[in-house]
């Protein structure tokens, strides 16, 4: 269990789970109502919270959040349960290290998914998926079964990240700062990518050695949350709403 969940109290942790969801609305991952972002309740590894079916990511409040347990079941909450929730209680139980969980369809992943190349180390959004970002071809569909979850959960494997060919990606953090913060730099890496390859095709790349270098430095704690702040200060600004 991650300290930050150990330390957050429910209403911390909700109000988080609400922040986060103004930032990836902010940055494009809504794809109307159809993203979702989930984070353990503190405390109780077998429980997470979830933003709720039929609102978009900058409309969870601390009523409609929903909390499920580890076999996707509704255990408590005022909103509907997303039918992709397995992505995330799949996920959760396969990584007990891991805090939180995004699936989206930002416009950039799914175009690069759906060329079937591999993301590549050629920016600094890029260079934070080094260790490779595998792929989920098992279906189009939408992700509503215990047994699809466990798919998705089994693709990721132990990396930070996995594309769902056609679909979207799944993206997770031990925080909630971790998980957004990669979701949208993933959708960075993957529109600079589409950019380049559409400019004439990569060039000269860096060695191994100085990717390791930089990805060490990307991927630090300390940015993630200093990174996740600004996003949200912003979006609270770009909303009018007041900050809590
Ligand atoms: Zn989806």
């Amino acid at each position: 269990m991650n300290h930050d969940a150990v330390v957050m109290n429910d209403t911390e942790a909700k109000q988080k789970l609400i922040d986060a969801g103004l930032v990836l609305e902010t940055a494009g991952q809504g794809d109307l109502t159809r993203g979702h972002i989930s984070v353990r309740v503190p405390g109780r590894p077998d429980l997470f919270f979830m933003k709720p079916h039929s609102f978009g990511f900058d409309e969870i409040t601390m009523e409609n959040i929903v909390v499920c347990n580890l076999d996707g079941e509704k255990v408590g909450g005022g909103g509907r349960r997303h039918s992709e929730v397995f992505i995330h209680s799949e996920i959760l139980k396969a990584r007990p290290e891991i805090n939180s969980v995004i699936h989206s369809h930002p416009d950039h992943a799914v175009a690069l998914s759906a060329t079937g190349r591999a993301v590549l180390p050629i920016s600094q959004p890029g260079s934070a998926f080094s260790d490779g970002v595998p792929y989920y071809t098992d279906t189009i569909e939408l992700i509503r079964s215990r047994d699809m979850g466990a798919g998705v959960a089994q693709a990721l494997g132990s990396h930070k990240a996995v594309m769902l060919r056609n679909h979207g990606v799944a993206v997770v953090g031990q925080t909630i700062e971790e998980s957004v913060i990669l979701a949208i730099m993933l959708d960075n890496a993957c529109r600079i990518q589409l950019l380049a390859e559409a400019a004439g095709g990569i060039g000269e790349q860096f060695t191994a050695d100085h990717i390791a270098r930089l990805h060490e430095t990307i991927v630090r704690p300390e940015q993630y949350v200093i990174n996740f702040d600004f996003l949200r200060r912003k979006a609270y600004r770009a909303t009018g709403r007041q900050l809590p």
